[in-house]
């Protein structure tokens, strides 16, 4: 999506002017995994007009491989605005409908969509776009089973899209299917109503529950651990994509071998970083900047 950041805080009432950015939960993801010097294949669809080209040459400037994003004349590039709170936490307000996902069928795909990938991502925001996006998502994860490539999945619940029962419902359809459940700690609990993690975990099989918990840092259960980790300190400017940026540090330290506490400090570090930055992806952080940010190497200034 584009998104339009604001140029001060407050309602958005009150905001005279904006600044054209490039958002969504996945290309931010994606964005984050690349700028980590890892390669991701994005997947999507998105309008065949100025806004497109903006996000189309954004993505491919960062490296994302856009080989398997197309365009459809037919339906506008959807937009959003940002409202930032005097706390650096993020508001929404979508302009999505329709969607140039519509175009974007599970009859589109094939096996070959995989080849050569270590690890399937998928974002609940794109579940809640469009009703057969469930139908996509739920294709790729057997390509994935198929494969034998693990999948990772960040429900990025987002109730102005949706409501409860039919996220619960679509989500519901893919839990079993996955190996990492990324998920933000408020989100956890309007999902699962008061159900342990130990329950939810052991219901659908999922090797990690990763629960975001902002500047309160992270947790990680798998079948027989419990790992917590505090967050870095910081002050929060804006907030919105920090949980992306967390999903692909974590994402990228498993794919590297890294045991759970370091991927939780790799992540809880990425987090932090784009907490400290406005804009979605804009703080997402090399590896090089991640080392450094949590002193794993020394930034030599001049
Ligand atoms: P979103 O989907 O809005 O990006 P989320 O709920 O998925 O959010 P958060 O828990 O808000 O994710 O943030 C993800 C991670 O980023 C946290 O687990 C933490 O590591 C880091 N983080 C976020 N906010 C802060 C903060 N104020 N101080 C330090 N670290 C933070």
């Amino acid at each position: 999506m584009i998104v339009f950041n604001p140029s001060k805080t407050g309602p958005l009432r009150f905001v005279p002017s904006f600044e054209r950015a490039v958002g969504g939960a996945e290309l931010n993801f994606a964005i984050g995994i690349t700028r980590l010097d890892m390669e991701a294949r994005w997947i999507s669809c998105i309008g065949d007009d100025e806004f497109g080209k903006v996000i189309y040459n954004f993505a491919r400037g960062e490296g994302v491989d856009v080989s398997h994003v197309s365009r459809t004349p037919n339906i506008p590039t959807s937009i959003y605005f940002k409202e930032i709170g005097e706390d650096g936490a993020g508001k929404s307000f979508y302009y999505r409908k329709p969607s140039p996902l519509l175009e974007l069928t599970a009859d589109c795909l094939d096996e070959s969509v995989l080849d050569g990938v270590d690890l399937l991502h998928i974002s609940g925001v794109y579940l809640a776009v469009c009703e057969h996006n469930i139908e996509v998502a739920l294709k790729l994860v057997h390509f994935a089973k198929v494969k034998n490539i693990p999948v990772s999945f960040d429900p990025n619940l987002r109730l102005k899209l949706w409501t409860i029962e039919d996220a619960r419902a679509a989500y519901e359809k893919l839990y079993s299917s996955v190996n990492l459940l990324l998920t933000g700690q408020d989100e956890f609990e309007l999902l699962f109503e008061g159900r342990t993690v130990k329950g939810v975990q052991q219901q659908y099989q999922i090797d990690e529950i990763i629960i975001k918990k902002g500047e309160q840092g992270a947790s990680v259960y798998t079948a027989t651990e419990q790992y917590d980790r505090a967050a870095f300190s910081i002050r929060a400017i804006d907030t919105v994509g920090a949980g992306d940026a967390f999903d692909a540090a974590y994402v990228y330290g498993y794919l590297n071998g890294d045991d759970i506490p370091e991927r939780l400090r790799l992540a809880n570090g990425a987090g932090a970083l784009v907490a400290t930055i406005k804009g979605d992806n804009e703080g997402l952080p090399s590896l090089q900047e991640l080392k450094q940010f949590i002193g794993d190497e020394k930034l030599i200034e001049r």
